[in-house]
């Protein structure tokens, strides 16, 4: 007899966002057992060696926001906060590449937003009753309305410079196809919560080394066990309870007190539990690096910005590289690369008012299921936390967390996750 307690194994598949934010919570009550089929951890939040440009390169820019509070306990939990940089007063400029105006949506500090009662700080010749009576028809839609459908029979001067991009960036999916609802869930907890929700917050150098190298250093430290190039095939069940693993090259028992997260794509998920309803569309996100010498040239201070009437949607920039986010850009499927590249890049210079300059080194990084379709039909099919097997639970972006598919929205999920277990365990003593 042992006077030691072991704790029971968490088996964790995916080691995306979602499934690392399993293993961190998890691995204060259990023994974490991850598995990953590809050779490296992040899924679709990674960085890796580009050897073009020479250097570290992430898989897409990702932005995230004041409001993200549950990616802020993951990167507390990991002791990875002081890696990103917070932009404060949130500023968001844009600029419109066919009439080259330019605007900046401009939030004011405290809970009260001034910032609309402004003219310099909004949408120029925008009505501050313009965003209330918006804001209203979104919120009013309801579950099966898309965000064009709210405004059916009405016209708003905010849908092209406004509800256009901020429903791209925020869902992927365009304003004609995304669900009015999960743009309100968004937009409740961001531009209307005011300036402190809407911060951008982005990594100070790569979502490595924000998200991922902190993350299997702490997971390292509590003896998790990571197992790369591992493919999931098969789980086998008895009685609705998971009782071993099938990989591709081994099978894993599950012990009848171990638990076992699946924090796969939803593609993947839907080949292994073929019985759940899971959304299957998926949009694209391509990503335009650009190796640029002085950034600050170009693109000032700003942590961002945003590009209306163009192929290029929003600029970032660290040290010595610009980067375009085409959300959801399955139309640009066919284009020859560098004729893309240097297509884009004029639009930078442009959007810029740089002089002009020959196309840099770059790297185009095509994402084709960069997130699931956020239409209203394939958010009704998102699953809730629990499964059918008593001791099987979902984490992923495209799990029902009542957020869009985004950084926030995954690691919630792995919380989810294990409060749930936490709590179906004390139920069964
Ligand atoms: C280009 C791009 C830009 C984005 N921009 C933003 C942004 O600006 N802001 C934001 O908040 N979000 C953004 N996102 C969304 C964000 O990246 C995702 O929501 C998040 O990374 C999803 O994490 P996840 O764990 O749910 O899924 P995934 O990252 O897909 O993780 C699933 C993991 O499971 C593994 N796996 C799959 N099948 C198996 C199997 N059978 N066996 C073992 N392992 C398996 C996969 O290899 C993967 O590592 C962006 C996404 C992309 C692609």
């Amino acid at each position: 007899m042992s006077f030691f307690y072991t704790p029971p194994t968490l088996h964790i598949i995916g080691a995306g966002l979602s499934g690392l934010a399993t293993a961190i919570r998890g691995s204060r009550t259990h023994r974490i057992a991850l598995y990953e089929s590809a050779t490296q951890a992040g899924g679709r939040c990674r960085s890796f060696y580009d050897k073009t440009l020479g250097e570290e390169v992430d898989n897409g820019s990702h932005l995230m926001l004041g409001a993200y509070n549950r990616t802020l306990e993951y990167l507390h939990e990991i002791d990875a906060q002081d890696t990103l940089t917070t932009h404060s007063p949130a500023t968001f400029p844009f600029v419109n590449l066919k009439n080259g105006s330019n605007w900046a949506l401009h939030f004011n500090r405290g809970l009260i937003p001034y910032w609309l009662f402004d003219t310099s700080r909004r949408v120029p010749k925008t009505k501050l009753i313009d965003y209330l009576r918006d804001l209203n028809l979104i919120r009013k839609a309801g579950k099966d309305k898309t965000v064009a459908e709210a405004f059916i029979g009405r016209s708003s001067p905010l849908i092209e410079p406004l509800w256009r991009p901020l429903t791209l960036s925020m869902l992927n999916t365009d304003l004609e196809e995304a669900s009015a609802s999960i743009l309100w869930a968004a937009l409740i907890r961001t531009l209307i919560k005011g300036e402190k929700a809407c911060r951008p917050l982005l990594p100070k150098t790569t979502l490595g080394a924000t998200f991922i190298e902190p993350a299997l250093e702490h997971l390292k430290a509590r003896r998790a066990t990571i197992s790369y190039k591992t493919l999931l095939k098969n789980i086998n069940s008895n009685e609705g309870h998971i009782t071993s693993l099938e990989f591709a090259k081994n099978t894993v028992k599950v012990a009848p007190e171990d638990s076992v997260v699946l924090a796969v794509s939803a593609r993947r998920a839907a080949k292994l539990l073929p019985e759940l309803p899971i959304p299957m569309d998926h949009n694209s996100i391509s990503s335009l690096h650009f190796r640029v010498p002085n950034t600050n040239k170009m693109l000032g201070e700003a942590a961002l910005l945003g590009i209306v009437e163009g192929t290029a949607q929003w600029l970032f920039h660290r040290q010595g590289m610009l980067s375009v986010t085409i959300s959801n850009s399955a139309q640009l499927d066919r284009k020859d690369k560098k004729n893309f590249a240097n297509e884009i890049w004029q639009e930078v210079i442009k959007a810029t008012g740089s002089p002009d300059a020959p196309l840099p080194d770059y790297r185009i990084i095509k994402e084709k299921r960069a997130t699931f379709a956020q239409t209203p039909g394939q958010i009704a099919l998102r699953p809730g936390t629990q499964t059918s097997y008593d001791n099987l639970y979902l984490a992923g972006d495209w799990t029902d967390t009542g957020l869009p598919a985004t950084i926030e929205g995954a690691i919630l999920s792995g919380f989810k996750a294990i409060k749930l277990m936490e709590k179906n365990r004390k139920k069964q003593g």
